[in-house]
């Protein structure tokens, strides 16, 4: 037998998660400066890191000869103290995509079933495909969940729910009410995870309390991070928030040194940095008019969105990516998404955005 065949199927068969074109890459390709190259791809924030989380890294810098605190006390009083539930509610990622990936390593037996909904975040598939069990894709509705098709899909092997809201990469929002709905629908021995990447990017008035619900759902895993508006994709920390139970099963599948030193000083940080919150809000809501502004202008379909992305169709999408490309502006193409004929653009400075804009009306006309 050959090594290859030694790996099980369902490992030969993942299809690797596509990220967005780094920078580097294109310049390189490009024999362009870095500099000169607009990323717009992976939803990041155009920002940067807060100035709090820049100074927390700086001081961790002599810290770096010894392991980190592996149980991330630190920012998992700072995660209490803000939310309100306890420290032991709390588990600890390198990402976000690393919690999710523990969940599904905590409760997903092989040969049990996953249910997710098409267009979904890609990390759920391959989450469930990693640890040898079954997805269970549920057609979208209007791009978005379909919450009751969800609940019908649960069968009695199914032991997680993914859910993302908003979603990426469509934007869609599903409002609180409807995902509490869908909580006292499920029975309760099936773990559902609500993956609220974005949840700091909500308008105020779509805001909704799920850490609240955690007293009543006991299967609610909620997952969040500090890669989107908190500005530290780069140094890889997110976290879940869930029943004490729930939190300790999946701590014990964890790697014990799985989010580092700079990460945990930067993470705890940025927590606390309000005015930069509010400022990465502001920039955000600005720029999405500004976008979107420039999609109507060219007439192009766009899907609602409540992150820090929008996700329009312009037909031959490959195409258009690629005089995009040329040009210097990288977005990101859906197409393993399901959706060939649309690109996701994340919100950028204004100057970026008007690139972009600039970009995307000559790559429309050739
Ligand atoms: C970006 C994103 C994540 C997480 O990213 P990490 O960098 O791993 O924290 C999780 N879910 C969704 C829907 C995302 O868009």
């Amino acid at each position: 037998m050959s090594v290859e065949a030694s790996a099980p199927a369902y490992i030969r068969s993942i299809s690797p998660y596509i990220p967005g074109k780094p920078i580097s890459e294109l310049a390189r390709e490009l024999g362009l400066d870095a500099h000169t190259i607009v990323k717009l791809a992976s939803n990041e924030n155009p920002l940067g890191m807060s100035p709090k989380a820049r100074a927390a890294v700086l001081s961790a810098i002599d810290e770096l000869g010894r392991y980190p605190d592996g149980n991330g006390f630190g920012l998992k009083q700072a995660l209490s103290r803000k939310l309100g539930v306890s420290a032991d509610c709390f588990v600890l990622g390198n990402g976000s995509n690393d919690a999710l990936e523990l969940a599904a390593r905590a409760f997903l037996p092989a040969g049990a079933s996953a249910v997710y909904s098409q267009h979904a975040f890609a990390v759920y598939a391959l989450a469930v495909q990693c640890v040898g069990a079954r997805g269970i894709e549920v057609p979208a509705r209007a791009w978005g969940h379909d919450l009751a098709a969800m609940a019908d899909a649960i069968t009695t092997d199914t032991r997680v729910v993914f859910i993302a809201n908003p979603n990426n990469p469509t934007g869609t929002f599903i409002p609180g009410h409807l995902i509490a709905a869908f909580l006292e629908r499920v029975p309760q021995n099936v773990v559902v995870v609500l993956d609220e990447a974005y949840n700091e990017y909500l308008h105020p008035e779509l805001r909704y309390d799920s850490v609240s619900w955690l007293a009543r759902f006991p299967n609610l895993v909620i997952s969040r991070t500090f890669s989107k508006i908190y500005g530290l994709a780069g140094l890889r920390v997110g976290y879940v928030v869930a029943n004490p139970v729930v939190a300790d099963l999946m701590n014990r599948v964890r790697a014990p040194f799985n989010v580092n030193t700079l990460a945990l000083a930067a993470a705890e940080a940025a927590l606390g940095d309000e005015a930069f919150l509010k400022q990465s809000n502001e920039l955000n809501s600005s720029g999405m008019a500004q976008i979107l502004a420039g999609l109507d202008a060219l007439n192009l379909e766009h899907i609602p969105s409540g992150g820090n992305f929008i996700t329009f169709r312009v037909g031959d999408a490959a195409a258009v990516n690629k005089r995009l490309l040329q040009q210097g502006v990288i977005v990101r193409p859906i197409a393993n998404y399901g959706m060939p004929e649309w690109l996701r653009v994340s919100i950028g400075l204004p100057a970026e955005n008007a690139r972009f804009l600039e970009a995307l009306a000559v790559a429309l006309k050739a």
